[in-house]
């Protein structure tokens, strides 16, 4: 545990009641709360007080709409709420930097220690701009400076981190969804506290993450300066499992890791590699749309990657960043624990990155594969490079029942559009295998239609987790097996129905 860093849960009810309610379950996960008084009805001393005497800790907050409070509330009171705090020896006060009470409140902190904040809901200012607004706040001694700003890219949460190696009094994190990592990394790089909400529903600000996830997922608590960091590089990668696999096992190994989603976008890609090198992060996996996009800016691809033409995983060898492909062993370990290959014929659905690692696994094995896709010059080019067949898809039907096994490595099926299949049900009887790679969700449309026609079935987060059963090795050098990394999986993963 990192004694200068504590996880404050905003209390943001609207009555006393709630307010104490929330204040009771704030308490079994941290003895610091922050008491929004922006958000109640009616708010006053007496209530201050009754509250106050619920809280082990607490940090009063009483924010004006434009510093991204709920309810107007007068200067006049502002400082009377602020006052009272103090005077009830409250922890904490915070108070926006160019609040007019400042001058009038910052005396007045003696048992009570004094947050100055600067909030900035439109961007992140660059590392110069916020070491003047930092250096500005600092000059009328407060205990801790917050600087909150929002990411509108995964990049800017790096310039915070610049900033928080820059000074020590500081509590520093971005808003929004891009700035998730800063919020989870907030100890590694020296901010004072960070803030979670206490459900999903019961956050402060945006990009706020509820407190269940902060600590039993991303064991923000653990994490100190030595801490390695891992990340899913994706479009989308908020949505990824992958953080079910990894977080819990570095738990169980007692491994001094986190794996974290990195939201980078295509535009963003180059930039956020330069920050990854220039922070030393540990490793990483790749998803849609970088897995191709990514590789000419590694130093080195392995002759897996570099045949199947395309990275999943990233290592990182003292700033030389290495790309590997773990997705053909994943699929290929994921067919063998549940058919025998050798001599069948096997129908491969689709035409894109993963389906370039299976063809590559296939093309060692006693097997007639034939390549079906919607970009019917994608199938037939892909097909001649590993001399595999290709077929039309307008011969679906005939194709499915000449194959003994068909895999789908499309995104047909994929959440939100879970009722799509890229087959129809005709042509699914006893005796086929049917593979699913995609994942989210794991009964997809096909796997159900395979199960109801009685083929065996492999869903999608077979592969899934044994394509990650690799990564873990290549980062941590650890062995795991299926059941280690699966059971989690299963446990933790927050499937939709
Ligand atoms: P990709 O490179 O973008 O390829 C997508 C493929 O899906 C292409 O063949 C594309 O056909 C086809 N497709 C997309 N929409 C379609 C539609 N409406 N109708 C017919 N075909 C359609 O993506 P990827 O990286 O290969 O990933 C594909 C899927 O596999 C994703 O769901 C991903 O999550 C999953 N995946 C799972 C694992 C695992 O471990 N289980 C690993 C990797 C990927 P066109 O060529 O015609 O566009």
């Amino acid at each position: 545990m990192n004694p200068d860093f504590t996880i404050c849960i905003p209390i943001v009810a609207a009555t006393l009641e709630e307010a104490i309610r929330d204040i009771e379950k704030a308490r079994t996960y941290t003895d610091l709360v922050e008491l929004r008084l922006d958000h109640f009805d009616n708010i006053n001393p007496g209530k201050l007080q009754t509250l106050l005497a619920h809280c082990k800790r607490a940090i009063v907050t009483c924010r004006s709409p434009q510093q991204g409070g709920k309810i107007a509330i007068s200067d006049e009171k502002q400082f009377q709420l602020l006052t009272a705090a103090i005077d009830l020896k409250a922890a904490y006060i915070d108070i926006e930097y160019n609040s007019k009470n400042l001058p009038a409140l910052l005396p007045r902190c003696k048992k009570t220690r004094a947050i100055v904040s600067y909030h900035n809901f439109e961007q992140t200012p660059s590392l110069n701009e916020l070491q003047t607004i930092y250096k500005t706040i600092d000059s009328q001694r407060p205990q801790l400076v917050k600087i909150v700003t929002r990411a509108n890219s995964i990049n800017d949460c790096f310039t915070i981190f610049e900033l928080l190696r820059w000074k020590k009094n500081l509590v520093a994190f971005c808003m929004g969804l891009n700035g998730e990592i800063s919020r989870i990394l907030a100890p590694k790089y020296g901010s004072r506290l960070t803030f979670a909400g206490l459900t999903d529903d019961k956050t402060s600000a945006p990009g706020q993450i509820d407190i269940h996830q902060m600590q039993t997922v991303y064991r923000v608590p653990k994490i100190n300066a030595d801490t390695k960091c891992i990340g899913v590089i994706g479009e989308y990668a908020e949505h990824s499992r992958s953080k079910y696999l990894h977080n819990p096992l570095f738990e169980l190994h007692k491994l001094n890791y986190v794996f974290l989603p990195f939201r980078v976008a295509a535009s963003e890609l180059a930039e956020f590699l330069q920050n990854f090198r220039k922070f030393d992060f540990w490793g990483a996996a790749v998803t849609i749309p970088h897995k191709i996009a990514i590789m000419p800016y590694l130093d080195d691809i392995d002759e897996t990657a570099h045949s199947i033409g395309a990275v999943n995983t990233v290592l990182n060898f003292n700033g030389q960043l290495m790309g590997c492909n773990t997705d053909r062993t994943g699929a290929m370990h994921a067919l063998k624990q549940h058919c025998n290959l050798d001599g069948t014929r096997i129908l491969v659905l689709g035409a894109g990155g993963a389906t370039r690692a299976i063809l590559y696994g296939l093309k060692n094995e006693d097997v007639r594969v034939t390549v079906v896709n919607r970009t019917e010059a994608k199938a037939r080019e892909l097909a001649g490079e590993y001399a595999f067949d290709w077929g039309n898809s307008a011969d679906l039907a005939r194709l499915i029942r000449e194959h003994d096994i068909i895999i789908n490595t499309t995104s047909v099926g994929m959440h939100p559009f879970v009722d799509d299949s890229p087959i129809g049900a005709s042509g699914l009887e006893p005796g086929k295998v049917v593979m699913d790679i995609v994942y989210n969700p794991m009964q997809t449309r096909l796997i159900r239609d395979a199960e109801t026609a009685g083929c065996h079935t492999i869903t999608g987060e077979n592969m899934l987790i044994y394509q990650a059963i690799q990564q873990y090795i290549l980062w941590t050098g650890r062995e795991v097996d299926f059941h280690e990394m699966g059971d989690f999986f299963y446990a933790q993963a927050k499937y939709s129905p």
